[in-house]
C-alpha cells in the first residue's frame, strides 16, 4: 500500500473534474439505463430532442397514457430531471434545452412558435428533432458540475414529511430515507414524482407503472438503482433477499404486501418497515 500525503482541497477539486460522462447519445450509456428507458411501464424516459432522462410526474385520477406516458413521437411526459446515471453513478451529458431553444428562435426565427414548439414535436423543423441535431452541432457536456457538487453540500430542500395521500399507490413510507438530499427533498415532497423508496427493502427506484391504468391504485413496485439520480451518491445496499428470506421463513408470500394497502393480516409490522433491519443493525 502506497502513502501519499495530498492536499485535501487539490484532490476534491481533481475528482471533480476527472469524474466524467460516459459519452452523449443513449447507446452510450449503462445498458440497464437504456433497457430501463426502453421499457414503457418504468418511471423513468428519455428524450433524445433535449438530451434529458426524466422522471414523470404523473397526476392522480389521470391516465398516465394521457398524460404522455410513456411518452409519444410527439410528446414527453413532464417530470424531474435526473443529472446522475442512477445504475453507474456517472455523470449524465445534460441537457440541450435552451440551445435548442435559442437556436430555434434567434437562429431560425421562430419565437413565435412558443411555448408549443417546446411541448409538440409536430412543430417547427425535422432537423431539430431526436439525437441528430445536438450531434451534427457537436454540443458538449453542459452538465453544470460545480453546482451539483455544491448542492450535495445543501440540505434537503424541504424536511421530509410526505403527506398521508388520499390515494394508496401515491402513499410513500412516514420514516426518512437513510439517503435523502437536497434534490430528493424536493422529489419526496411531491407524490407526483414516480421515483419512491421502500423502508422495507432499502431500495431506491423508478416506479413500474401500468401506462393504462391511473396510479391511484397501482402497487408500489419499483426498478431499483443503486446511485441517486440527482447527487451521484452510492445508495445503501439492497436488502431485498434478506427481507424475502425472513418473509418466506414466517410462511408469508412476499408478493402480498406489494400490492396491499395497508399490510395484509398477519404481518408482523417490523417486516412492513424499516423496523427489521435496524434491528439486526444490517
Ligand atoms: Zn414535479
Ligand atoms: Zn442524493
Amino acid at each position: 500500500m502506497v502513502c501519499i500525503t495530498i492536499d485535501t482541497g487539490g484532490l476534491r477539486a481533481a475528482y471533480l473534474f476527472t469524474r466524467s460522462i460516459m459519452g452523449f447519445r443513449l447507446s452510450d450509456q449503462s445498458p440497464d439505463l437504456q433497457a430501463a428507458v426502453a421499457d414503457p411501464t418504468v418511471g423513468l424516459v428519455y428524450s433524445p430532442t433535449n438530451r434529458v432522462y426524466i422522471v414523470p410526474d404523473l397526476q392522480p385520477q389521470n391516465l398516465p397514457r394521457r398524460q404522455s406516458f410513456p411518452p409519444t413521437k410527439r410528446r414527453v411526459c413532464p417530470g424531474h430531471t435526473i443529472s446522475f446515471c442512477p445504475f453507474t453513478g456517472a455523470y449524465l451529458p445534460g441537457s440541450v434545452d435552451e440551445i435548442r431553444d435559442n437556436i430555434l428562435e434567434e437562429e431560425m426565427g421562430l419565437g413565435h412558435l412558443f411555448p408549443d414548439i417546446v411541448f409538440d414535436a409536430r412543430i417547427g423543423p425535422r432537423s431539430m428533432r431526436g439525437e441528430q441535431w445536438w450531434l451534427k452541432r457537436g454540443i458538449g457536456e453542459t452538465v453544470n458540475k460545480e453546482e451539483l457538487e455544491e448542492d450535495k453540500t445543501q440540505p434537503p430542500f424541504h424536511s421530509y414529511d410526505p403527506i398521508d395521500h388520499r390515494f394508496p399507490g401515491y402513499r410513500r413510507c412516514q420514516e426518512e430515507p437513510p439517503h435523502f438530499c437536497y434534490s430528493l427533498g424536493f422529489v419526496f415532497d411531491d407524490a407526483r414524482v414516480m421515483y419512491w423508496y421502500l423502508p422495507h427493502t432499502r431500495e431506491y427506484g423508478f416506479r413500474i407503472i401500468d401506462p393504462e391504468q391511473r396510479v391511484d391504485f397501482q402497487p408500489i413496485r419499483i426498478l431499483p438503482a443503486p446511485y441517486c439520480p440527482w447527487c451521484g451518491t452510492r445508495l445503501p445496499s439492497s436488502l431485498r433477499t434478506q427481507w424475502e428470506e425472513r418473509v418466506r421463513n414466517r410462511g408469508l408470500d412476499p408478493d402480498d404486501l406489494v400490492a396491499s394497502h395497508p399490510p395484509p393480516e398477519g404481518w408482523p409490522e417490523e417486516l412492513t418497515t424499516s423496523a427489521w433491519w435496524k434491528n439486526e443493525g444490517l
